[in-house]
């Protein structure tokens, strides 16, 4: 054996308890440590070469031979450790994009929306008579470009999004007949999701997208004085209390699918916890989700770096619950921290941040191909058009940049598989380029998911079968 160095960005330790558990980075799993693997990696920690003579030195007598032999094949394979000088490999060879596995479509149904939201980012906001409408051939050129790029799929997803969706009721109507007819004579099935502000919401609407099983998301952001702080009228009122009068009505008679609730945290609305307890325990949201705003156009509404290491701190005490619910075997609805396990648990090793511009497209209502449902209306180049098809050159020439992780800061980041660079459009409203990385709270992240990786491994050690109840699949219950 020649001389082995350690490979620091493929490991990360975290100690839980008593027990010391080791983060392997490229695949996003957790290994429990013995004694020897933790002498092990202390003694390499030590020097920047190891020799075998040295490890002879350090466990003759105290260690069987061959487990130390084992242990370091192991540590080999998992990539930690590596023949001094050569070129150990951290991130996987990115690939040439050739393929777009599309199976979620998202519609803007209409440029407009009936709120005026302060903070809201889209560009081409309007009123909803003003909005553009998409146009009913628009909608089917989408689905069936969607059965086009990745035909024989199991299961599909349509997601309405706007402005409002529910301004467009005409369009899902016939879309959602469309679609059940036309996946029938397939081999899968679709599912339709959408996010509303749910003040156009009635009991006929909710029962009928009862029927049809729709995934509901309810865009509010807490009690009143935070919601009516940004969630207000054209006329400028707040909208608190029509829009928890349409939830209570909601979740009295939904019970196809659980309703989520998406929460927007802006400047001075950061209390993670009362947000979480009002829309949680007060109203009975199945799931509470927050997305901070730290790089809108506006920018009096994003938060200030104090501000997300209040945000951040929130998470983790109410994090805290989530795994003190968890090892009682109960999903506290914590939407960021559900994710984090479920990313965890699935090992997951993502090389791009999310589905968009792979999985996931989203057309305007011109029929522009756009990366999600946040680029629409922006200008950010389109990827092309439903009517004349999508752009792969142009869409696998953007996929291959993010993928390429060289002399980005993200190459050795200990959290580069779950990141992944971050969302593209807050890359595009901040740096005005979505191939980039978004760097501006990387150090918060990473100990937001050394968090997670502690919560994660004490569920696993004391109440395993959370994970099959509540996280595979992924599941939800009260
Ligand atoms: S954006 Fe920051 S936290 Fe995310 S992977 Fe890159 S360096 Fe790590
Ligand atoms: S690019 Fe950002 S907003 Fe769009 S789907 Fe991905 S994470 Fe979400």
């Amino acid at each position: 054996m020649g001389s082995l160095t350690l490979v620091k960005p493929n490991l990360h330790l975290v100690d839980v308890a008593e027990r010391q558990m080791l983060f392997h980075v490229p695949t996003s799993s957790l290994f429990e440590l013995d004694d020897l693997s933790r002498e092990l990696i202390e003694l390499f920690e030590d020097q920047p070469e190891v020799t075998a003579p040295q490890i002879r030195a350090r466990f003759d007598g105290r260690f069987d031979a061959g487990d130390v032999v084992e242990t370091l094949e192991e540590f080999k394979t998992l990539k930690i450790v590596a023949d001094a000088g050569s070129k150990a490999q951290i991130n996987i060879e990115p690939k040439p994009v050739n393929q777009f596995p599309l199976t979620t479509i998202v519609l803007n149904t209409n440029t407009g929306c009936n709120l005026s939201c302060t903070y809201c980012y889209k560009e081409d906001l309007t009123t909803p008579s003003a909005g553009d409408k998409m146009e009913y051939d628009t909608a089917v050129q989408s689905i069936e470009m969607m059965l086009k790029e990745s035909p024989d799929q199991r299961q599909y997803n349509v997601v309405f999004f706007g402005g409002e969706p529910l301004t467009n009721m005409p369009l899902i109507r016939k879309v959602v007949a469309y679609c059940e007819e036309r996946f029938a004579t397939l081999e899968s099935d679709v599912s339709f999701t959408m996010t509303t502000n749910a003040t156009m919401l009635n009991e006929e609407l909710v029962d009928w997208f009862n029927e049809h099983r729709f995934g509901l998301t309810i865009s509010m952001d807490g009690p009143k004085a935070m919601h009516d702080k940004n969630r207000i009228t054209v006329g400028g009122q707040g909208t608190y209390d029509v829009v928890k009068q349409k939830v209570n009505m909601l979740l009295s008679r939904y019970d196809s699918r659980p309703v989520g609730c998406r929460v927007t945290l802006t400047r001075g609305i950061t209390d993670v916890e009362a947000i979480f307890d009002h829309l949680y325990h007060d109203l009975g949201f199945a799931e509470v989700g927050f997305g901070p705003v730290t790089s809108g156009d506006i920018t009096s509404f994003n938060l200030t770096a104090d501000e997300m290491a209040e945000v951040f701190a929130g998470m983790k005490r109410l994090g805290q619950k989530y795994l003190e619910a968890a090892l009682e075997g109960r999903n506290l609805g914590f939407g960021n921290m559900h994710m984090l396990m479920t990313d965890i648990h699935e090992g997951n090793k993502k090389q791009l941040p999310c589905g968009a511009g792979v999985g996931l497209l989203a057309v305007d209502t011109k029929g522009g191909i756009n990366l999600c449902h946040r680029f629409t209306g922006s200008e950010q180049p389109l990827f092309g058009d439903v009517s004349e098809g999508l752009d792969k050159p142009a869409l696998a020439e953007f996929v291959e940049t993010r993928l390429d992780r060289t002399e980005t800061g993200c190459e050795t980041c200990r959290i580069r598989n779950i990141c992944s660079g971050g969302c593209y459009h807050e890359s595009y409203a901040k740096y005005g380029d979505a191939t980039v990385p978004s760097y501006h709270y990387c150090d918060l992240l990473r100990d937001w998911v050394d968090f997670g990786v502690q919560a994660y491994t004490r569920i696993m050690l004391e109440n395993p079968g959370f994970f099959e109840a509540h996280v595979t699949p992924r599941a939800f219950s009260r």
